[in-house]
């Protein structure tokens, strides 16, 4: 497990590395920078740097973290990329399944793969997916995005590269905002946040403000009109309480079992 800098969660799993660009969000990709990092570092899984390499060792790790966290899949990777294969996509659903205890994120900007492959997944409830969304341009993720039938559906307005100056938000769980960091950062406008924002309250969508970025992320941080704005999707509080209670039936199923089999 690798903790997260990253606001809206707490851990990342990458069982697919690697990536290839496909829209310019794409253009300061902080995994490629980061990949090349690892490789010069000699971390094994980037061998090969920032090519799409598929990690089986890896595909077990959250069942074997106990304490429930929230996990963002593939952060070095996009999971509906060409060069994965549906079995193995397969295989991730699987485990995140199995892995009940966690709740798991999932980030993509191909939501055509995800619309066409989303009828032959199996969607557990502690799985959030969304879409990334930089501009006009990929507004049709959105409506991929709302064919898949997961329990929270959420978009990433980050980089923010232009004004939305509508969005439609139904069937959209949570929205979070962002800016670019790192060299060669491209400005976001605080106009067009509070225009996002203000989106988002009219169609009661709740509203994350993730960074301000910028070439020292750390200097502009992630105050906006003065304060946080860490809303969190609404639905899962609900689904939280479900996750509980089915832990607790497996709880005590297993108790059972045991006393049955040692009556046995
Ligand atoms: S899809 Fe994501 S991981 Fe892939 S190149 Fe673009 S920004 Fe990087």
């Amino acid at each position: 497990m690798a903790i997260s800098k990253i606001e809206w969660t707490e851990s990342t799993w990458n069982p697919v590395t690697g990536c290839t660009k496909i829209s310019s969000g794409c253009k300061n990709c902080y995994a490629e920078r980061m990949a090349k990092r690892l490789k010069m570092m000699g971390q094994p899984n980037y061998t090969n740097g920032f090519q799409v390499a598929l990690h089986d060792h890896v595909l077990e790790y959250p069942l074997r973290w106990k304490k429930p966290q929230t996990i963002f899949v593939n952060s070095m990777s996009d999971l509906f990329h060409e060069q994965v294969p549906d079995s193995f996509i397969f295989k991730i659903f699987d485990i995140m399944k199995q892995s009940y205890w966690h709740r798991f994120q999932i980030l993509t900007k191909r939501s055509v793969r995800l619309k066409e492959l989303a009828p032959r997944l199996n969607w557990p409830k502690n799985v959030w997916i969304g879409v990334s969304v930089e501009n006009e341009t990929a507004k049709f993720r959105i409506d991929d995005l709302r064919w898949v039938p997961s329990a929270i559906r959420f978009l990433s307005l980050e980089p923010l590269l232009r004004p939305f100056a509508s969005l439609d938000l139904s069937n959209i769980d949570w929205v979070i905002v962002g800016g670019e960091s790192g060299i060669g950062a491209r400005l976001m406008k605080k106009e067009w946040v509070i225009q996002v924002q203000e989106l988002c309250i009219e169609q009661n969508v709740p509203f994350f403000f993730k960074q301000w970025g910028g070439i020292n992320k750390k200097k502009t941080g992630r105050l906006l009109e003065g304060r946080t704005w860490d809303e969190m999707p609404i639905k899962h509080v609900e689904l939280e309480k479900e996750i509980e209670h089915n832990k607790s039936i497996n709880m005590d199923f297993k108790k059972l079992t045991l006393f049955e089999t040692s009556y046995a």
